[in-house]
């Protein structure tokens, strides 16, 4: 089992590592967390407010493509252990524009790789399902699905994977690689859809909704997704790919309108849009090998967490009428 005293927490300023942190932090083995975070528009000091008045956790403001700077930290602080979430995450800025998401999320995770081999330190990198891209009802991608990924962000997170198994492959390098579904929870950008429709909800404007709505993601909460990261970094075999998801597929249609029932406002709200260049159908992941490996399974129910989740983000949204 791997050691999780000294830990890095790449991105723990953004929304998954927020929550990542803090539940390292309730693991009494965390002697010292450090979170390194370039704080990208997405990413807020904030955010670690509570975990920053605990005397384990310190905070660097810095770029993961940065060498110098990264290793510096790597000489500073020896590390047991790497949780990389740091990335670039929006896959409608990907379609726009790539080059921020190959840098930091191909460039930036290549860097980190090289350090950690250097230091001998296992390496955690947290990826996501879309890498596999549109998944046909009812089948789920086992961890040996090929990957086919549509947009330029999970192009870029697939590129990352690879370069994980590269150095595994030709270095013995410790890398273990997650695959995630959608996460839901509170802090989360309001540019990804569920706090995107909660502040659009609150000021009675119109849901945009892609195409017909009809596309199907597996939702899991960002708590559940944390435990099974902490399981893999300290049990999952090196060179090997986990998947988390929360057995709750949803057609973002229907979340729309969940999250208008929650919020207590009319479904007239949505309103469909052009479609998403390259929008995936469906996305769906088998979680058996998590389960056998770290008797992993997502704890949280969807009824009942979801319209929590939609009240903590309304709070933070600046509602004042609910
Ligand atoms: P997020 O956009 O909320 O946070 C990303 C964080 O990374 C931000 O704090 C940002 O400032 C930081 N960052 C970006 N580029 C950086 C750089 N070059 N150097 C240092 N920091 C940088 O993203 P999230 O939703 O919390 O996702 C975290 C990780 O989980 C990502 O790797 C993402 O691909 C993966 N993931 C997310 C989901 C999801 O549903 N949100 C699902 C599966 C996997």
């Amino acid at each position: 089992m791997r050691k999780i005293n000294r830990v890095l927490v790449t991105g723990g300023a953004g929304f998954i590592g927020s929550h990542l942190v803090r539940q390292l932090l309730n693991e009494e083995e965390v002697e010292q967390l450090l979170v390194v975070d370039k704080l990208t528009y997405a990413g807020s000091q904030s955010h670690l407010t509570v975990p920053l008045q605990d005397s384990r956790c310190q905070f660097v403001q810095g770029d993961i493509c940065d060498r110098e700077l990264m290793a510096g930290l790597f000489q500073e602080h020896p590390l047991d252990g790497i949780f990389h979430l740091a990335a670039e995450t929006h896959v409608d800025r990907s379609l726009v524009d790539s080059s921020p998401f190959i840098r930091s999320n191909v460039e930036g995770t290549g860097n980190l790789l090289n350090l950690a081999h250097e230091h001998r330190i296992p390496f955690l990198h947290c990826s996501t399902d879309e890498v596999y891209g549109p998944i046909p009802s009812p089948e789920k991608a086992t961890e040996k699905q090929a990957l086919n990924p549509s947009s330029p962000y999970a192009v870029s997170k697939a590129a990352a994977d690879m370069l994980c198994l590269s150095k595994h492959r030709s270095y013995g390098s410790d890398v273990v690689i997650t695959r995630c579904t959608n996460n839901y929870g509170s802090r989360q950008f309001p540019e990804k859809l569920i706090p995107f429709f909660v502040q659009r909800a609150l000021r009675d404007e119109p849901l945009p909704l892609y195409g017909n709505g009809l596309q199907i993601r597996d939702w899991i909460h960002v708590d559940d997704h944390c435990r099974g990261l902490i399981a893999a970094f300290r049990r999952g075999k090196s060179g090997e790919v986990f998947h988390f998801g929360g057995n709750c597929e949803r057609t973002n249609i229907g979340l729309a309108r969940s999250i208008l029932t929650a919020l207590r406002k009319p479904h007239t709200l949505i309103e469909t849009v052009a479609d998403r260049p390259g929008h995936d159908a469906r996305y769906a992941l088998d979680i058996t090998k998590s389960q056998m490996w770290f008797g992993w399974l997502p704890e949280k129910r969807f009824p009942d967490a979801f319209p929590d989740i939609v009240r903590a983000l309304s709070a933070e949204l600046g509602a004042t009428d609910i």
